[in-house]
């Protein structure tokens, strides 16, 4: 979408998102709360291996997200900067987990300001029950037939099994 923001307040929620877990059904649906839209922002970035196509990812996202009217799923290969503008966005939502996350977050938002000191990024503090929720954790027990139903969506878990049949019968 490109039209014209008649003073919305867009942001723009960028990630992997290989697969959408519930820590990050959190911080969107709370993000969505904050801003008038929300875009959740699929990075294709070739260089990580993903599990998932960004295609699957994409229709993955828009099934979880079907109950939020001001949620937008879409798809990016810009810097990161350019793209939140051409969405007429000026805020990036991050969501921080450890101090860990937080080194890394920091770099990046520095790095962006540098950038383009019109885009603000803001951090959303993970809800406790999600803080050591990451999709390689997910990946990591769906890999050994372990029970994910607790830490990602119905729709995920479902991918994830029919995702890991197919490898394995290769
Ligand atoms: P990336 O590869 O860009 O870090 P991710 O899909 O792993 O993409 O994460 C996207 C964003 O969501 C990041 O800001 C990350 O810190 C945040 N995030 C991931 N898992 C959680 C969680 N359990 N709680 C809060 N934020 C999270």
């Amino acid at each position: 979408m490109n039209e014209v923001n008649l003073g919305l307040r867009i942001a723009v929620y960028p990630g992997s998102f290989d697969p959408v877990t519930k820590g990050h059904m959190d911080i969107i649906q709370r993000a969505a709360k904050q801003f008038d839209r929300l875009v959740v922002a699929i990075s294709n970035n070739t260089s990580k291996n993903p599990l998932f196509t960004v295609e699957e990812r994409k229709t993955l996202l828009e099934q979880t997200t079907r109950h939020l009217p001001n949620v937008e799923i879409d798809t990016f290969q810009d810097l990161l900067v350019n793209y939140t503008i051409q969405k007429q966005a000026h805020v990036v939502v991050r969501g921080i987990r450890s101090v860990t996350d937080f080194e890394y977050e920091m770099q990046m938002a520095s790095t962006n300001h540098k950038l383009n000191s019109e885009v603000e990024t803001i951090f959303m503090m993970t809800n406790p029950k999600y803080s050591y929720l990451s999709s390689s954790v997910v990946k990591e027990i769906a890999h050994y037939q372990g029970e994910v139903a607790d830490l990602v969506p119905d729709e995920v878990n479902e991918m994830l099994k029919l995702k890991y049949l197919e490898r394995n019968r290769k």
